[in-house]
């Protein structure tokens, strides 16, 4: 099956660029596409579930990877692998997946966060196939709420070559995170390294700056979708309680980081958290409601389709994944 798939492929592309007649002799043994020309995701990588009215779709963007070693500031690299090795993964380097939420809520189609864009990881940018395979289009995206200024939630908002992808949404993004990536004095005394990240909010919401709707925290940003302050990872880094009727998920957005690690051992910061001690501190407090509330939760790094339920577990706390269903 793969090779038949794989020669028509091949057939189908030469006849867009060639003559047909050229095109159909091509030669039936050719060689088969090497390993790393697959696409990046398997089946579309899309998961639907219910909050009370609100329908959410959990959209796949594919994942990054990185090395261990370096990634959690205040943890021996020795217990990170044993952590790693108690889920079942690569104990060198880590995959880190990234999980957006579509939700259609009455009328409206909201968006939270957008994902990498054409700006990430070779092994990313999968969010577009996966959004129209769930049978959504860009221009009926009505809102797009941003949780924080990361590259990996606001590059899917505008390509690189410039192109506004949502063109009929309003934007909502967290007040405090506008206020420190807008910070020309910030930007300019910020180590090297992390002058890029100002630049990516800069050319992402620079073209709009004037439309852009910025949101404090606690407030209900639109029916059903309240924001609330989570600081620690960037400095106005935003969970969101979603509800309708008896239903309520809490978007943990970066809150923690795979939750293998994180969800397990909340003391843990990875070099992505801005302010370790307070990231501690918010992580811990919304960790603890989840599973104090039994509140479903949904993480942006968890494994697809990041959503689940918290239990306390030792010093920590685990992440019981959602049972997998087929009727939405
Ligand atoms: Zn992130």
């Amino acid at each position: 099956m793969a090779s038949l798939t794989l020669s028509r492929r091949t057939v189908m592309a030469s006849a867009g660029a060639l003559a047909a007649s050229v095109a159909f002799d091509l030669p039936v043994g050719i060689a088969p596409a090497r390993a790393q020309d697959a696409p990046v995701n398997q089946n579309p990588g899309f998961y639907r579930y219910k909050v009370g009215d609100i329908t959410v779709t959990a959209l796949n963007d594919g994942f990054g990877t990185r090395p261990l070693d370096g990634f959690i500031r205040n943890a021996e690299l020795a217990d990170v692998r044993k952590a790693m090795e108690a889920a079942y993964l690569p104990t060198d380097a880590i995959s880190i997946s990234y999980t957006t939420l579509a939700l259609q809520i009455g009328d409206r189609l909201v968006l939270i966060d957008t994902g990498n864009g054409d700006s990430g990881a070779p092994t990313s940018g999968a969010w577009m196939n996966n959004f129209r395979a769930a049978g959504f289009k860009p221009e009926n995206v009505s809102t797009v709420i941003i949780s924080h200024f990361h590259g990996d939630h606001i590059n899917g908002f505008r390509l690189k070559d410039g192109t506004a992808v949502f063109p009929n949404a309003e934007v909502m993004v967290p007040a405090a995170e506008w206020a420190f990536w807008m910070d020309d004095a910030k930007m300019n005394t910020a180590p090297e390294a992390a002058k890029n990240a100002f630049a990516t909010v800069r050319r992402v919401f620079g073209p709009i700056a004037k439309d852009v709707k910025q949101y404090e925290g606690d407030k209900e940003l639109v029916p059903g979708v309240t924001a609330i302050a989570a600081p620690g990872h960037t400095p106005g880094h935003t969970v969101f309680a979603i509800t309708s009727g008896k239903g309520r998920l809490m978007a943990l957005s970066d809150t923690t980081n795979h939750p293998a690690l994180f969800v397990r051992n909340p003391e843990w910061t990875a070099i992505f958290d801005m302010d370790g001690p307070q990231a501690i501190a918010t992580r811990r407090k919304l960790l603890d409601m989840a599973a104090t509330e039994k509140m479903q939760v949904a993480f942006y790094h968890a494994p697809f389709p990041a959503t689940g339920h918290i239990a306390k577990a030792g010093n920590g706390f685990e992440l019981v994944p959602v049972q997998w269903s087929s009727a939405i």
